[in-house]
């Protein structure tokens, strides 16, 4: 592999914010390596990073990009793992992943592209689609509260949360920069506007700011924007702990068992 950009044809439409987040994970790549770097996606329009970003890749079945992480990371530990996810990806169909790599503090990366929306399918709600939503699958609005992404993977026992946003480059790059420097699973979500769907570009730039330092009370502070549209919104990391990694505890167990001592065991 000579290059991290591929020739195929980009058709994300114009304006969205996986464009930023593409643009990004090139350059946070290039600080890693390329050879020591594997990435996976699900389904959806978040997943064509794979085709766009020249790096080791899986494109998984939908909901499946953390699992699909989580046995690269497990096989081979060496390698910076990162699961990009769209937030009916991994908040509708993969959710059960989601908890369990944060719960495991499995050593990954996951990058959620936050548009709010099943927008490859062209608009369905997702899991954390605003109430009174209107789609393709909810006409009369969606009547659902939205989930709160960071308070799922925080009460999960997730060691690094934080959020950014595609309209801030700089902010974005930080922010991701900091999820794979941390030993453990981390989380980044990522607001970002789907101009064909649901174009949020100028409520998240009016409504979001950075916070300076890594709060306090991470769970106070991940409760302050509802994601329906009453609060501002947090940008930053929320929650940053140490603690042994997944992979690490695997390690511990001792020695290793052959497929034949696994074949012959009465489990
Ligand atoms: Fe981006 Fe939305 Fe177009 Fe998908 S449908 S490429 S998320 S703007």
């Amino acid at each position: 592999m000579s290059d991290i950009n591929m020739e195929t044809e980009n058709t994300w439409c114009p304006g969205c914010g996986n464009f930023a987040i593409e643009a990004v994970t090139k350059k946070v790549i290039k600080k890693i390596g390329r050879n020591k770097t594997a990435i996976t996606a699900g389904i959806g329009c978040h997943a064509k990073i794979i085709d766009y970003v020249n790096v080791n890749s899986f494109y998984g079945l939908h909901g499946r990009p953390v699992s699909l992480a989580v046995g690269i990371k497990l096989a081979n530990p060496e390698l910076s793992v990162l699961a990009f996810s769209g937030d009916g990806d991994s908040l509708n169909e993969g959710i059960s992943h989601l908890i369990h790599a944060a719960k495991r503090n499995s050593d990954i990366t996951v990058v959620i592209h936050q548009n709010r929306n099943f927008a490859l399918t062209v608009k369905q709600f997702t899991a954390s689609s605003p109430k009174g939503f209107v789609s393709n699958s909810s006409p009369e609005g969606n009547v659902e509260e939205p989930l709160n992404t960071l308070e799922v993977a925080n009460s999960a026992g997730a060691t690094f949360i934080s959020r950014s946003f595609s309209g801030d480059i700089e902010h974005l790059q930080e922010t991701m920069e900091k999820a794979v420097e941390h030993k453990g699973f981390s989380l980044i979500e990522v607001l970002q506007s789907c101009p064909a769907w649901y174009d949020t570009n100028s409520y998240y730039r009016e409504n979001s700011y950075k916070m300076e330092k890594v709060p306090k009370n991470p769970d106070k502070k991940i409760r302050e924007w509802n994601y329906d549209g009453e609060g501002k919104i947090p940008l930053g990391v929320f929650k940053k702990q140490e603690k042994p990694t997944y992979e690490e505890k695997m390690a511990r167990k001792g020695k290793k068992v052959s497929v034949e001592e696994v074949l012959k065991s009465k489990i």
